[in-house]
């Protein structure tokens, strides 16, 4: 496919780039216009260059689709294509419509004239990737608008609109009316004036005390970045262009920018963006499989999911009908959503007026007969099979034809629930997480007769809802409660052999989880993972675990509810207090089963907590729960507070190593407390290292 298009307007030539969705700067696209920028050069009759791009974007930078490919880096590489517009005698204009970001503001600051129409969306994002701009974006863009505007900007990689840098250097023109006529306008213009042919290095970076400012913001940066060493870095190389001449500014972020891809956390912020990317797309399921619409929304239970789901819908500008068994059960539903969105209005983040706007987008119903033309009904009753078996049964009565049956629950099998109906086709389970219109992760389990329709149409669902969707297929935990359960009984056995609660706490949080098991547990409550576990006594009873949580809840310490669990609690305060009548139930319990506690390091309390839901990672992985390792990554960032700059549990394995992570789990299994079989690696782990592979490649 031809990347750029040229069309001679008289004596200038309009390049426009053509490489959808974003005109992203290929290797394909950036050889196309420097090929193109000669012709124009060696042509008497053109005079002058304009560069714009072709649908919704001039430019979103680098084409992501060659990213760790060889062609990424092939000449003519961005630097290449910048250095020939620069040196080019007949001036050229960048036109900028709308996206202008990454490479493409790189490529537009090499111009000799930028124009651009209000509203384009302008930026350096490449801080988001644990990069900075390699192509002279932190040498040049400080010498067109003011260094703290431009500090931002890189720091920061967010967008800023066109106009609000309008009267800068930046831009040469916001022009209102229609940009390439503008641009053309404007180039014939230049021409006429003999304006020359400005370069952006040429121009000097204004600051009273550009030092100060800079080693005041390195300071302020590294603070606020802690674990991310990007930002820092896009100070260091703004640094550069204030003390340093042009081209060894532009040495030094080149020096920088290669430092920084090697770092562990640009691969992980790298492996979380092409993670969201890939979740997505589901093998069987083609990108043009037709959706069913989805207009009208339903949610049976008013608890806490069923409010935080329904809230979802509304803030999307669905209407709800919220159903309840019960009446008062609905007014309190009810009564803790409006307090929500008063609370939301309350700390600005939605206008006063929208309360009652939001308000009035749900219909509270106590009747089956007023969802039937809804298009779409998500089920958060009770978590009991016979409840299920009932609101199934009802919704197949009561629901229009192509009406997509999605059921909230965390542990029943979603098959058995599609069974209740006689279109098990357009039962699809969707796993909100709790508060539901907070978290952003959102399971979407996929049942043995899911249509791919009904599949399609929930994927695309959960991106009007803003959550990330994530595929699951159907077992017991789906993906992450799976995994998390595996997490759970290993900090248990922990505590057996000699760690506090608060050492298992603060060692994983100091790896960057967002809390330890035990706050975790105090917080949802410690009666959940009974519950469970009371469960798995009968079906599992081969399955160990350390009864210490059993006897804890056996004293009613279900945590921060009842005021008291792993820690204890002062009223109406969250924060976790030592207990010595816990530690006296560890004791207790310890010399009951005869251990003498060890001293545990946090290493290894770390790699016994991560390395067991790599394990049990793996084999949903085996299983096929999950299609692909970065799915299980992504359900870890976006659902159970895993450190982003460590990519989540699979890529954590693929860095430290698989070999390694292998032969510490054979050390863990020479314990002799808790099950034995645990640190058993699971045959996929073997056959990845047989064949010198990882779980993300
Ligand atoms: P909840 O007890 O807070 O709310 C359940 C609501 O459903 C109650 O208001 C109840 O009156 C209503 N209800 C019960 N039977 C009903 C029926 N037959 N018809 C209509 N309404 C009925 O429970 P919850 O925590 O919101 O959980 C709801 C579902 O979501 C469960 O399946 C649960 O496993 C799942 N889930 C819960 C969480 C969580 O963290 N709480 C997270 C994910 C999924």
């Amino acid at each position: 496919m031809a990347m750029l298009r040229t069309e001679n307007h008289g004596a200038v030539a309009v390049l426009t780039m053509e490489n959808p969705p974003v005109n992203g700067l290929g290797h394909a696209l950036r050889t196309a216009i420097v090929d193109a920028l000669h012709e124009a050069q060696a042509d008497p009759a053109i005079k002058a260059v304009v560069i714009t791009g072709g649908g919704t974007a001039f430019s979103g930078g680098a084409d992501i689709r060659e990213f760790n490919s060889p062609k990424a880096m092939a000449e003519p590489t961005l630097f290449t294509v910048i250095r020939e517009i620069e040196k080019s005698p007949k001036p050229v204009i960048a036109a900028i419509h709308s996206v202008c970001m990454g490479g493409g503001l790189e490529l537009a600051l090499g111009c000799h004239f930028r124009v651009a129409a209000p509203k384009a969306k302008i930026a350096l994002p490449e801080v988001k990737l644990g990069i900075l701009p390699g192509a002279g974006g932190t040498q040049r863009l400080p010498r067109v608008v003011p260094l703290e505007t431009a500090l931002n900007m890189i720091v920061s990689g967010n967008p800023v609109n066109s106009e609000k840098l309008a009267g800068t250097p930046l831009f040469d023109a916001i022009i209102e009316t229609d940009l390439v006529e503008g641009a053309i306008a404007f180039a014939r213009q230049v021409v006429t004036e003999n304006r020359g042919l400005p370069r952006v290095r040429d121009l000097a970076i204004m600051h009273e005390d550009a030092e100060a400012f800079l080693r005041f913001s390195l300071n302020t940066v590294t603070a606020m970045a802690k674990n991310f060493p990007a930002p820092a870095k896009c100070v260091e190389a703004i640094t550069a262009a204030v003390l340093l001449p042009f081209d060894e500014g532009i040495a030094r972020e080149r020096a920088l920018f290669l430092e920084l891809l090697q770092t562990p956390e640009s691969r992980a912020l790298r492996h979380a963006f092409f993670a969201e990317r890939a979740a997505s797309k589901i093998p069987d399921v083609p990108a043009d499989t037709p959706l069913r619409p989805v207009t009208t929304a339903a949610v049976i239970g008013a608890g806490t999911m069923g409010g935080g789901i329904t809230m979802n819908f509304v803030n999307a500008g669905i209407p709800v009908h919220l159903l309840e068994a019960n009446a008062e059960a609905l007014e309190r539903g009810m009564g803790t959503i409006r307090r929500n969105y008063e609370n939301s209005a309350k700390k600005g983040r939605i206008k006063a007026e929208d309360v009652e706007k939001r308000m009035a987008l749900i219909k509270p119903t106590m009747s089956y007969a007023d969802l039937g033309g809804d298009d779409i009904v998500v089920e958060a009753a009770f978590e009991d099979m016979d409840v299920k078996r009932a609101v199934f049964g009802e919704l197949d009565k009561t629901m229009k034809p192509g009406a997509i049956l999605a059921t909230n629950t965390s542990t029943l099998d979603v098959n058995q629930i599609a069974g209740f109906t006689g279109r098990p086709g357009d039962v699809i389970g969707m796993h909100f997480f709790s508060p539901a219109n907070v978290m952003k992760l959102l399971e979407i389990v996929r049942g043995a007769k899911t249509s791919k329709d009904v599949l399609a149409t929930v994927m695309k669902l959960s991106k009007t809802l803003r959550k990330t969707g994530v595929v699951a297929g159907v077992c017991d935990g789906f993906i992450g409660n799976r995994m998390i359960e595996q997490y759970s009984r290993q900090a248990g056995f922990m505590v057996d052999e000699g760690a506090s609660p608060a050492q298992v706490d603060r060692a994983v949080e100091k790896f960057g989880f967002a809390m330890g098991p035990f706050r975790m547990g105090d917080l949802a409550g410690n009666d959940v993972g009974w519950y469970i576990r009371k469960r798995r006594y009968i079906e599992k009873p081969h399955m160990a675990y350390s009864r210490l949580a059993d006897r804890l809840c056996e004293l009613g310490r279900f945590g921060q509810k009842t005021g008291a669990g792993w820690y204890r609690y002062e009223p109406g305060n969250r924060k976790a207090l030592p207990d010595p009548l816990v530690d006296t139930l560890i004791a207790d319990y310890r010399s009951e089963l005869g251990i003498k506690p060890r001293k545990i390091s946090d290493e290894e309390i770390v790699h016994r907590l991560v390395f067991s839901l790599v394990n049990e990672g793996a084999k949903i992985l085996e299983d096929g729960i999950a299609l692909r390792a970065s799915d299980i990554d992504l359900i870890y960032l976006s659902g159970y507070g895993f450190p982003l700059w460590r990519g989540g549990p699979m890529l954590y394995a693929d860095m430290y190593g698989l070999y390694n992570v292998v032969n510490r789990m054979k050390e863990f299994a020479a314990n002799p407390y808790g099950d034995p079989g645990f640190w058993q690696p699971a045959p996929l782990m073997a056959k990845l290292l047989a064949e010198g592979k990882s779980f993300t490649g």
